[in-house]
């Protein structure tokens, strides 16, 4: 079964379409965080950032880059987050990759990024070079 963005891509529910290209769509969220959240997708279904090939990734960053402003500007927003959550346990709700423009005004009452992470780990110098070892290697 199609995610609810692949019957958005195919036209068969509604959506308030914002931008449209051959390989990408971005559309005003149903439940906005702040006027003018808009998610912008991949139009073919991936779950997660890394299932993305890279020119399609290529593809959704040069739409992000454009629509940003143009968010922002359309709402007379001081800033805005941008992020995806990647993978459940992230808080991704609907399995296919999609990126939050979230409009940020001075004052909102919102967060940053490092809100939303639980306690922060308390890591030594060792363990960190070790995980920076780890990822590198994985590259
Ligand atoms: P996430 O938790 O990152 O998976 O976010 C999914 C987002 O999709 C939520 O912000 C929802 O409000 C939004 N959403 C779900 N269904 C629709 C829809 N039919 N049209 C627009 N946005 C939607």
């Amino acid at each position: 079964m199609s995610t609810i963005f692949s019957q958005i891509v195919a036209g068969d529910i509604p959506a308030r379409v914002v931008y449209e290209d051959e390989t990408t769509l971005a559309f005003l969220d149903a439940n906005p965080l702040a006027p003018g959240h808009t998610l912008v997708i991949p139009k073919e279904e991936y779950e997660r950032l890394n299932d993305v090939p890279e020119d399609v990734a290529a593809d959704l960053y040069a739409t992000l880059h454009r629509l940003v402003p143009a968010v922002e500007d359309a709402v007379d927003a001081d800033a805005s987050t941008v992020a995806f959550n990647n993978g459940e346990a992230a808080g991704q709700e609907v399995p296919h990759v999609h990126g939050h423009i979230v409009p940020r005004f001075a004052g909102d009452g919102g967060g940053p990024i490092h809100a939303i992470a639980g306690e922060a780990p308390d890591l030594s110098d060792d363990e960190l070079d070790e995980i920076a070892a780890d990822i590198d290697g994985r590259i």
